[in-house]
């Protein structure tokens, strides 16, 4: 065995499942036993691993907020035993819950990496051996060097908060269109160290944030989305996400939809825009139609991912319960999640 120690956080997802008459579904015990045995886990490069199966796995479509906790502060009670994370997961919302856990986990000073596959580990074709075996020795050599929630799938590491599944067939399912790669993985292992966290030599506790019963959502727009739809959506919560056109833009035409969208914010509604391309930031002072968003007191997401933009509204209402500071800090990089545009900033 190698010198590391690994907790694995089997939560779900395919990698596990077996085939059953209603599709893949979750099957206990079903990977212990296929790590037990098959040789490459075996390896004496590999790190010693600690395997704590989920009860009940889930397919990630069944993930909420309390799971992504739930998961961070498992990783808490194992971290002083352990020197890093792999968190078996769904590919499906895996993007959701890694950038939560780069947010909950404050202070982290080990490497959480999230993975699974498209085709289970128990099938001929899988990619789940390349994926585990790759997440393995990732923290195996370089756990002392790496210190952020990254995800490791078909070839790539990903800054976790940065990362969108855009594959729902291919084996490299997902990107970081924001970002560049934190690694990629072929005959060698080429890290982009420039970019990777490190952990520091003082460091605080890690300390694993609640998320309270905070209610955000996210609401893409769409051509003819009326002003009573909208106003329908944002009436059931204190933070939204909003999807908008190209680089964040927005129907200026429609006033009453602008005044819905003034409205909330005036009431202390944090509404916070990304742009609906994969690539590209909200530069909302670009155009009359983003310009209108600014003036009805929406914010900038930059370039952050809808899943990183989401989880950390989530986040900030847990820190604070006042929705200007959470506004303010929507705009600003905590972790790595976005890259702001000075011209936008408040
Ligand atoms: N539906 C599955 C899940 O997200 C898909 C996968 O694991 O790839 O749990």
């Amino acid at each position: 065995m190698g010198m590391r120690k690994v907790y694995i956080a089997y939560t779900g997802g395919t990698v596990g499942m077996l085939p059953t008459e209603r599709g893949h579904a979750p099957a206990p015990g079903q990977l212990a036993e296929l790590l037990g045995r098959l040789p490459q886990f075996q390896a004496p490069e590999m790190p010693e691993i600690t395997l704590r199966e989920y009860n009940p796995l889930l397919d990630s479509a069944n993930m909420t907020p309390a799971d992504w906790v739930a998961i961070g502060k498992d990783l808490k009670a194992q971290q002083e035993n352990h020197d890093g994370f792999l968190v078996l997961h769904g590919t499906d919302t895996m993007a959701y819950t890694a950038s939560a856990l780069s947010f909950l986990l404050e202070g982290l000073e080990k490497p959480v990496i999230l993975t699974g596959s498209q085709i289970p580990l128990c099938e001929t074709r899988s990619d789940a051996l390349e994926n585990l075996t790759t997440g393995l020795l990732l923290i195996e050599r370089y756990a002392h060097r790496m210190c952020e929630v990254c995800i490791c799938f078909g070839g790539r590491l990903l800054r976790g908060n940065r990362a969108s599944k855009t594959d729902s067939e291919g084996f490299d399912a997902f990107e970081s269109p924001n970002h560049p790669l934190l690694g990629t993985i072929g005959i060698d292992f080429e890290l982009n160290w420039n970019m990777l966290r490190r952990p520091q030599a003082e460091s605080l506790p890690l300390r694993v944030r609640e998320l309270g019963d905070t209610s955000v959502g996210a609401c893409r727009l769409y051509p003819g989305m009326s002003a009573h739809t909208l106003a329908a959506f944002l009436d059931g919560v204190e933070g939204c996400v909003l999807e908008c056109y190209g680089a964040g833009n927005a129907p200026n035409r429609d006033k009453e939809f602008m005044g819905v969208l003034r409205n909330a914010c005036d009431s202390g509604t944090v509404i916070v825009a990304v742009p609906q391309p994969l690539r590209g930031s909200a530069a909302l002072s670009l155009y009359a139609t983003g310009r209108a968003l600014l003036d009805a007191g929406v914010v900038s997401g930059f370039d952050m991912t809808p899943e990183a933009a989401l989880t950390k509204m989530s986040y900030l209402f847990a820190c604070t319960t006042d929705s200007a500071e959470v506004r303010r800090m929507m705009q600003q990089n905590l972790r790595g999640e976005l890259t702001p545009l000075t011209s936008e900033n408040e």
